[in-house]
């Protein structure tokens, strides 16, 4: 990376820092257990929404022996108000079985430990070290992160981990968690995915995709859209028999 290629990642961070001073994770929790969980339960829904179900449930299933134990059938009605809660009660009572078959019902502080759980890969190992073990160093690519990354030119890759990876390059390690942060934050409130507010947005000086993205996405849809069939002219009669010269 260039050194004005640097200082931009700088002053982007910078920027969004002093925007974004309360920027935290915004799954609420107590210990690293209720982290893996409320994130396994994130998957496509909204963190805000999990935040209401969690304090039940947590209230409910205290341990990883407790997840594990409880009857598939019983999950799936607590989870129920998480949508897909069929595929998440087997995830977590899964996670919760590798924990206490092979951790003694701890989560372990450790990303390859925590990719071989089932039910984990690499953004939730990176969401449970950033923020429930207090690692500095962690890039969680969620959908903000990999939509913002591309926007603001820090990517050129859609993969999550090839993004984590350039992520990992481009900012300092004792900033990276704190970078998720921000960029869900910004994500949230000014960059959002259909229709950025560049016009509010506190580094549009900084993006190469400023003022740009709307345009793109009005053009796509233009791009897409049917085009009217042309006008056929009259119907003409059809040709009758060749008339016999007289
Ligand atoms: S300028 Fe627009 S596209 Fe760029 S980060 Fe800000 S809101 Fe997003």
């Amino acid at each position: 990376m260039s050194p004005a290629e640097r200082r931009r990642t700088l002053e982007v961070l910078d920027r969004l820092e002093r925007a974004y001073p309360d920027a935290r994770c915004a799954l609420d929790f107590d210990t690293p257990l209720q982290l893996l969980i409320a994130t396994i339960l994130a998957a496509q829904a909204q963190d805000k929404h999990i935040n209401t179900v969690t304090p039940g449930l947590f209230a409910k299933y205290r341990t990883a022996a407790d997840w594990a134990e409880a009857p598939l059938d019983q999950l799936e009605v607590d989870l129920k108000p998480t949508g897909f809660f069929r595929n998440k009660a087997k995830a977590v009572k899964a996670t919760c079985q590798a924990l206490v078959e092979r951790h003694g019902g701890a989560v372990p502080e450790d990303l390859d430990a925590l990719v071989a759980l089932p039910g984990v890969g690499r953004k939730t190992a990176n969401v449970v070290l950033g923020n429930a073990f207090g690692h500095p160093d962690r890039v969680a690519t969620d959908t903000h992160v990999l939509r913002l990354s591309a926007r603001l030119g820090f990517t050129e890759e859609t993969d999550a981990a090839k993004v984590e990876a350039d992520l990992e390059a481009r900012w300092p390690a004792p900033r990276r968690t704190r970078a998720c942060h921000l960029l869900q934050f910004h994500g949230r409130q000014v960059c959002v995915a259909r229709r950025p507010r560049c016009d509010a947005c506190p580094v549009n000086d900084l993006c190469p995709s400023a003022f740009r993205v709307e345009a793109e996405a009005k053009d796509e849809a233009a791009a897409r859209r049917p085009r009217p069939a042309k006008k056929v002219g009259k119907k003409t009669k059809k040709a009758g028999p060749a008339r016999r010269g007289r």
